[in-house]
C-alpha cells in the first residue's frame, strides 16, 4: 500500500468517554461532518455511539442521510440547509432539522405535508458568531411561527442552540456576551411555551474549558478525534486526548546522490553534501499542504526529517543524510507522537493553519484503515 490513514477507533471511543467525563451532566453530540473530519463518518459515528454519544451532528443533510442509510437510528441533528432541502427526506428519516429563519420553517412545513409526519426542529439563534442563526431581532417572529406550527401538530421544537465565535480563546469577551444572549433567547422561547429537550452551545473548546456553557448537550468535533482545538488550550496529550489518525506512507525511492543535487520542482533545496534522498509518495492531491515545502516534518528511519524542497501533487522528498533506509520503509507524517512522529498539531504549526484543517483535508486517495473496532451493534 502506497499510503494509509490508520484510524484508531479505540482512541476515538476513549476520547468520547473523556469528553463525557468533562461534561457529566450533558449529553454528547459526536460531530461527524466532513466525513468525520477526514476519519470516515460511518465507522466514527458507530464508535462514538458505542462510547455513549447520544447524538450525531452533521453539517449537510446529505451527510446525515448517508448515516441513516448506513444504519444509524439514533438522534441526529443537521444544521447547514439551503432552499430545496432535502427537507422531506430529512423529515422522513427522523433527522432533527436546524432552522435559522422563516424560509426554512416554511420548507420544513411543506416537507411535513409531503412526508405525512411531523418534523423535529431545533431553532438556532445567532448569539454573536455572525454566521448562521436567527438574529436576536428576528427571534420573536421565528419563535412565534415555530410555536404555532408546534401547536398545530406539524412539528416539535426539540432544541434551541447556538455556536461560539471564540471559545478557543478562553477569557475572550465575546464568550460572556454570547452566553448572555443565549440565556435570554432560551428564556424567551420557554416563556412563549416552547419546551426544548436540549439547549446547547458548546463546541470542543467550550466543552474543555467552560462548564457553564454545557447546558444539556455538548457538540464535540475536533477533540473527539484527539486533536487540541488550539495551542492555547494545550496539546492533545495535555488535554488527555489521543490522536485518532496516523498518516503514513511507504518510501517509493531511496538513493544516494552527490553534493549540489537539486531536489523537487524549482530546486528550492540542494543537497549540501553527498547524501541519501528518500521519496515519500504523498502530495497535495492527498491533502498534504504545499505550504509544508521546507517546513513539514516526517518520521523516517527513526528521526524527524524536514520536507526537502517542494511538496508536489503526488510526492515529496526528505534528505536522510547518511542514515540507512530501504524502499518500502515507513514514513510517518503525523500520529499520536508515541514513536517520535509529529502530531497533526505540529503540522498545523509548520504550515500556518489549524490542526482541524490538517486532518480534514486528507483526501479520498488515501485509504482509511480501521483498527480498534469494538464488536457490537453501536447505534
Ligand atoms: C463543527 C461544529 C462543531 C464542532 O466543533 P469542534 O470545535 O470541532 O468541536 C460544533 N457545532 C457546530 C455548529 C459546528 O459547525
Amino acid at each position: 500500500m502506497r499510503a494509509r490513514a490508520v484510524v484508531d477507533l479505540a482512541a476515538l471511543r476513549a476520547n468520547v468517554r473523556a469528553l463525557r467525563a468533562r461534561a457529566p451532566r450533558a449529553q454528547l453530540m459526536a460531530v461527524v461532518k466532513a466525513d468525520a473530519y477526514g476519519h470516515g463518518a460511518v465507522p466514527c459515528a458507530r464508535a462514538a455511539r458505542q462510547a455513549g454519544a447520544a447524538w450525531i451532528g452533521t453539517a449537510t443533510p446529505e451527510e446525515a442521510l448517508a448515516l441513516r442509510a448506513a444504519g444509524d437510528t439514533g438522534r441526529m441533528l443537521c444544521w447547514l440547509w439551503t432552499p430545496g432541502g432535502p427537507f422531506r427526506e430529512a423529515v422522513a428519516a427522523d433527522i432533527d432539522i436546524s432552522v435559522s429563519g422563516l424560509w426554512a420553517l416554511e420548507e420544513v412545513l411543506a416537507a411535513v405535508r409531503a412526508a405525512g409526519r411531523p418534523a423535529r426542529v431545533q431553532l438556532k439563534i445567532d448569539t454573536g458568531l455572525g454566521r448562521n442563526g436567527c438574529t436576536p431581532a428576528d427571534w420573536e417572529k421565528l419563535v412565534a411561527a415555530a410555536r404555532e406550527a408546534e401547536e398545530a401538530g406539524s412539528l416539535r421544537v426539540t432544541g434551541v442552540w447556538s455556536h461560539f465565535a471564540c471559545a478557543d480563546e478562553p477569557g475572550h469577551p465575546s464568550i460572556r456576551a454570547q452566553l448572555a444572549v443565549f440565556r435570554d433567547a432560551v428564556a424567551y422561547a420557554e416563556a412563549q411555551g416552547l419546551d426544548p429537550e436540549v439547549r446547547h452551545l458548546a463546541n470542543s473548546p467550550a466543552t474543555l474549558t467552560l462548564p457553564e456553557s454545557h447546558f444539556d448537550l455538548v457538540r464535540t468535533g475536533v477533540a473527539m478525534y484527539g486533536i487540541s482545538p488550539s495551542p492555547e488550550l494545550g496539546t492533545s496529550a495535555e488535554l488527555g486526548l489521543r490522536p485518532v489518525m496516523t498518516l503514513s506512507a511507504s518510501l517509493a525511492s531511496v538513493k544516494r546522490v552527490p553534493a549540489g543535487h537539486g531536489v523537487s520542482y524549482g530546486h528550492l533545496y540542494t543537497t549540501p553534501a553527498e547524501t541519501t534522498l528518500a521519496l515519500v509518495p504523498l502530495g497535495y492531491a492527498d491533502g498534504i499542504p504545499r505550504s509544508a515545502s521546507g517546513t513539514g516534518q516526517v518520521l523516517v528511519a527513526g528521526k524527524r526529517r524536514t520536507v526537502a524542497g517542494r511538496v508536489a501533487m503526488d510526492q515529496f522528498v526528505v534528505d536522510l543524510g547518511d542514515d540507512a533506509a530501504a524502499v518500502g520503509d515507513e514514513a510517518v507524517l503525523f500520529g499520536p507522537g508515541d514513536r517520535g512522529e509529529p502530531t497533526a498539531e505540529d503540522w498545523a504549526e509548520a504550515t500556518g493553519t489549524i490542526a482541524y484543517e490538517v486532518i480534514t483535508r486528507i483526501t479520498g486517495r488515501v485509504p482509511r484503515v480501521y483498527v480498534g473496532e469494538e464488536e457490537g451493534p453501536g447505534a
